[in-house]
C-alpha cells in the first residue's frame, strides 16, 4: 500500500508539476519524494537542506541521532538498537534552553540556558548551538 502510495505522488509531482508537504517519521519514504527536508523537534525546525545535505552530513544532533536509530543491512544479526536516551518534552512544559538537552549528548551549560535560533548558511540551516562538524 505505501509502495503503490509513493509511486502515485511521485507520478503526480512529475505529471502535474506540484510540489508537496510530506510529514513523516520515515526518512526511507522521504529520501524517495523530498528535495528538500525540514527536521523538526518539540514544534520547531531544527534543521533544513537539501535531502541529500541533511541525510547524508547531519549538522544538528537531533537529526544524527534520529538517523543513527536505523538499523543498517550490513549491521550484524545482534548489534543493539541505537534509541534516542529519554522522551520528547511536553509541548506545553519545554525544557529551558534548547529543547532537545536533556536527550543530547553534546549539551553543554549554553544548551540549558539559551534556545538556539534558526542560522542559515547557504542552503543549510540548523539550529544548535554547537552543530555537528561536516
Ligand atoms: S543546542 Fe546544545 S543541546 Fe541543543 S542540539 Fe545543539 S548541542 Fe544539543
Amino acid at each position: 500500500m505505501q509502495a503503490d502510495i509513493l509511486v502515485l505522488l511521485a507520478s503526480l509531482i512529475t505529471e502535474q508539476r506540484l510540489a508537496i508537504v510530506l510529514v513523516s517519521h520515515d526518512f526511507g519514504v522521504v529520501s524517495r519524494l523530498a528535495d528538500r527536508i525540514h527536521v523538526m523537534y518539540a514544534g520547531r525546525i531544527v534543521e533544513e537542506g537539501t535531502t541529500a545535505a541533511v541525510l547524508g552530513e547531519p549538522k544538528h544532533p537531533y537529526t544524527a541521532a534520529l538517523l543513527a536509530c536505523i538499523p543498517r543491512m550490513d549491521d550484524p544479526l545482534d548489534s543493539p538498537l541505537r534509541p534516542i536516551p529519554g522522551q520528547p518534552p511536553e509541548v506545553r512544559s519545554l525544557p529551558t534552553g534548547c529543547a532537545f538537552h536533556p536527550r543530547c549528548a553534546y549539551a553543554q551549560a549554553r544548551c540549558r540556558a539559551e534556545a538556539p535560533g534558526l542560522v542559515h548558511d547557504g542552503a543549510r540551516a540548523v539550529a544548535c548551538h554547537f552543530p555537528l562538524p561536516a
